[in-house]
């Protein structure tokens, strides 16, 4: 079949091995959310991730990815994602989007969240939120017969909605042996347009959803993305495999919220 050999569409073999990754994913996400305090630095919490994917039998996806120098993309604040990992001590008040990523029997996980620094405004608190739900409701789209601008709509329409501003020069993606395949993931779109969903597609949905304008700009460093108007932005990653009649969500955060439950931290 035409999409399989483009590699579209996986089996289900290949999707349980996404959904192992994914988890794995998840599981690092949850051991950082134990860590993230005032104090803690991004270049602590990449080390942490790294030996956690390394002892459960699997790569860091992002390391050595395009030369990126790291396991984690840690954006803080106004910065969007692909923010490297820094002696930056975590401040309270902060938001700090980890982006983290795994290889293992061949393919590749990729999930984030973004998490709030000890006591963070409630203005904050309501973009984490927005964000997260915009996420939701655009995997909800991912069912046989709906678009890609399904997905895209659904994510726009929400965070428009709330008062925020959908980045539009990032998107998800397609996700299978690497971590960027086709097709692209905009966070904004049509309802209706785009390519057809198929049962088996693979893909990575990530709003990037910003507190004041849109516009971003890129830094000297050749990765961090940053906020033009210096706001606010959040981050949030599912790897999600369309289904027949539902979604099938690879990613999970129950594992993140259960430890941020405990620290009474919950978003
Ligand atoms: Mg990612
Ligand atoms: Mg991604």
């Amino acid at each position: 079949m035409f999409f399989r050999k483009m590699g579209l569409v996986k089996n289900a073999e290949e999707i349980e091995l996404l959904r192992e990754n994914n988890q794995l994913v998840s599981r690092t996400l949850a051991e950082l959310a134990k860590h993230i305090a005032p104090g803690v630095t991004g270049l602590q919490l990449d080390k942490i991730a790294e030996q956690f994917i390394r002892d459960h039998g699997a790569e860091p996806g992002f390391l050595g990815y395009d030369g990126f120098p790291n396991t984690l993309c840690i954006s803080i604040n106004d910065v969007v994602i692909h923010g490297v990992p820094s002696s930056y001590a975590l401040r309270d008040g902060d938001i700090v989007s980890v982006d983290c990523g795994t290889r293992m029997k061949g393919y590749v996980g990729d999930s984030a969240y973004t998490f709030a620094v000890g006591n963070v405004s409630e203005s904050a608190m309501r973009l984490l939120h927005a964000t997260k739900e915009s996420l939701k409701q655009g995997a909800a789209q991912a069912v046989e017969g709906k678009r890609i601008g399904d997905i895209s709509f659904a994510v726009q329409s929400y965070v428009e909605k709330a008062g925020y501003a959908v980045v539009r020069e990032m998107e998800g993606h397609g996700i299978g042996t690497k971590m960027h395949e086709k097709p692209g993931v905009p966070n904004y779109g049509r309802r209706g347009s785009g390519k057809k969903l198929i049962k088996g597609m693979t893909i990575c949905i990530e709003p990037m959803i910003n507190m004041g304008v849109r516009d971003v700009v890129q830094e000297k460093d050749g990765w961090t993305i940053r906020t033009k108007d210096r706001k606010l932005s959040a981050h949030f990653e599912y790897a999600v495999a369309v289904g027949k009649e539902q979604p099938d969500i690879l990613t999970t955060f129950e594992y993140v919220e259960e430890v941020l439950k405990q620290k009474g931290n919950m978003i």
